[in-house]
């Protein structure tokens, strides 16, 4: 029986995991917050004192992180993962991370005989529970048919995109798209209401046509028109503000070293650090339409 050590056990972490249990999986689970760890002892996992106890004796490693910094802290290090795996120990990284962080882990856990993939995901908490999640992998042909059978069990379409780092270009590009679309759908739905139109009836009709979007159908920024997007459930997250500012973030550095001019999604990297700066940094990211209430002027300028 497969050996699966994880780390991270947060809001996509715990139902990932979860999915390996249920799949027939032996999961040890490791996590910084008691709270998450105590979760994933629930559902299944024993649970470990360190990242290095976790990955102590397992076949595979995988991590699921908040971002690049946290991702080379629980790698590296006298107590990191690369010191403690066994040599051949398959890892995967399903964290959004900065491409190029990705590429720096994987070349430390080559010289230990370590083996590092990245395979970030896309579909959020829903799919996160049913086992459905998009998964791109940055992996060597060979890696990636080692790591197919654990994601698998986790996700419904897993593409190997390319060499370790490409798996999260795709991810920096999807989010770039997804982040944008958050703020084009709230920017809009603010305008019907400010109209006087039915939100409903504008979402029957945009699904219908060109501005149609996946952001809208199973994530809209409105409460009450999606049974299971975060708006519908106050905006408990599903994708945290800061997450998707940090991910817009990278997709943002990563244009600015290759001297690629971006103008969209700047602007939507503001829009998400001001709705964190002003209390929705822990919320779902869809709760910048919040944000976008109408101003308390006199007169339109
Ligand atoms: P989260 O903050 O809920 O989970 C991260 C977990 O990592 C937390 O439980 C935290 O305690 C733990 N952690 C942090 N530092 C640690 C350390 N040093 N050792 C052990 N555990 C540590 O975040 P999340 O929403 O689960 O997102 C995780 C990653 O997945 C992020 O990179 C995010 O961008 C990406 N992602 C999230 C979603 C989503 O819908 N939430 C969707 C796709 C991708």
């Amino acid at each position: 029986m497969t050996r699966i050590g994880f780390i991270g056990v947060g809001t996509m972490g715990l139902p990932m995991a979860t999915n390996l249990v249920k799949k027939g999986f032996t999961v040890t689970a490791y996590d910084v917050n008691a709270e998450a760890l105590k979760a994933a002892t629930s559902a299944g996992m024993a649970a470990a004192a360190s990242a290095a106890e976790a990955v102590t004796g397992a076949d595979i490693v995988v991590t699921m992180l908040p971002s690049s910094p946290h991702v080379e802290q629980v790698y590296g290090g006298d107590g990191g993962i690369i010191n403690a795996a066994r040599r051949g120990t398959l890892c995967i990284d399903m964290s959004t991370i900065d491409p190029a962080a990705s590429r720096r882990v994987a070349a430390a856990a080559a010289e230990r005989g370590v083996r590092f993939v990245d395979a970030p995901v896309s579909g959020g908490t829903p799919r996160a529970i049913d086992g459905t999640l998009a998964i791109m992998v940055g992996a060597s042909a060979e890696d990636f048919q080692a790591a197919k059978p654990a994601l698998d069990a986790m996700g419904a379409n897993v593409i190997h995109v390319g060499p370790v780092g490409s798996g999260e270009v795709a991810k920096l590009c999807n989010n770039l798209i997804a982040g944008v679309a958050a703020v084009a759908v709230s920017e809009a739905f603010r305008i019907a209401e400010g109209f006087g139109v039915d939100s409903k009836v504008v979402t029957d009709v945009i699904a219908k046509s060109s501005g149609n979007t996946w952001v809208m159908e199973n994530m809209h920024p409105v409460p009450g028109l999606v049974p299971r997007a975060a708006s519908t459930n106050g905006y408990a997250p599903g994708f945290m503000t800061d997450l998707m500012c940090k991910d817009v973030g990278l997709a943002v550095d990563a244009a600015r070293n290759l001297r690629i001019p971006l103008f969209v999604a700047p602007a939507a990297q503001q829009v998400y650090r001001l709705a964190s700066s002003h209390g929705l940094a822990r919320k779902d990211f869809t709760s910048v339409y919040t944000f976008l209430k109408p101003s308390a002027g006199t007169a339109p300028v």
